[in-house]
This record gives structure tokens, C-alpha cells and sequence, in this order.
């Protein structure tokens, strides 16, 4: 845990939030200012600050997260379409550094994003 870290305060139940699914390896949580729908976000447990800081051996825990999501999406009856979406530094708009998965769902997206 980063104590800095608001998503690391978000998993140590520091700072409220609507918590979606929990456990050893993956949390999930309604995203506080929603783009869509549904806007959950999906944290691993372990802190990195973006897909930059993953290595090898954190291989199967990036696939979780994305199993997780589709489980998720299931879950909250998204399954006429749903977009899992990673921004990895802050010109691609991120701007919590512990990485997090964005599962949006229940509305029509565009293509290419903006
Ligand atoms: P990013 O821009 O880093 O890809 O996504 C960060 C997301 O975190 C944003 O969608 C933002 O609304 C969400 N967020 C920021 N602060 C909080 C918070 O305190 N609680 C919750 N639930 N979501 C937050
Ligand atoms: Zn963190």
C-alpha cells in the first residue's frame, strides 16, 4: 500500500465508496463521477502507479482484472456493450496513479474515444 495513494486509502477502507466486488487480488468500485451509466472501476490489490510500473510476473493479475470486469459486466446487465478502458499516463488522462481498469456500461459508445 502507497499511503499516499488514493485508491490504496479507497482499499483500507479509509475513504468511502460503493465497493462492487472484493478480494486477494482485485477490488472494484462505483467511480465517483460516472461517464456512463455504470462506471465502476477495478483496482488490484497491489499498488502500481500505471501499466507502465506491471512486469512479467504480474501477468495473470492484469488478466484478472479484465475477467473480473466482464464478470461485472454480466453482473450489471451489460452485455449489449461495455468498454473496459485503461489510461496509462497523464496525457491519456489519467489522473489517479494506482492503476485501474474504467468498466462503463449502459449507454451507446463512439469510436475512435476522445
Ligand atoms: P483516470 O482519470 O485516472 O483514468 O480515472 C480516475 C477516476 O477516478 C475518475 O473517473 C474519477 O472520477 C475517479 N475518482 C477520483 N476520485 C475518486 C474518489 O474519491 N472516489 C471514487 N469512487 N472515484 C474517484
Ligand atoms: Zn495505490
Amino acid at each position: 500500500m502507497d499511503p499516499d495513494c488514493l485508491f490504496c486509502k479507497i482499499a483500507a477502507k479509509k475513504i468511502p465508496a460503493k465497493i462492487l466486488h472484493e478480494d486477494a487480488d482485485v477490488f472494484a468500485f462505483a467511480d465517483i463521477n460516472p461517464q456512463a451509466p455504470t462506471h465502476i472501476l477495478l483496482c488490484p490489490q497491489k499498488h502500481f502507479a500505471s501499466l507502465n510500473e506491471a512486469s512479467p510476473e504480474d501477468q495473470a493479475l492484469l488478466g484478472k482484472l479484465q475477467l473480473v470486469a466482464a464478470d461485472l459486466a454480466r453482473k450489471h446487465n451489460l452485455l449489449p456493450g461495455y468498454r473496459t478502458v485503461i489510461n496509462s499516463g497523464a496525457g491519456a488522462g489519467q489522473t489517479v496513479f494506482h492503476l485501474h481498469v474504467h468498466l462503463l456500461g449502459g449507454r451507446e459508445f463512439a469510436w475512435p474515444p476522445g
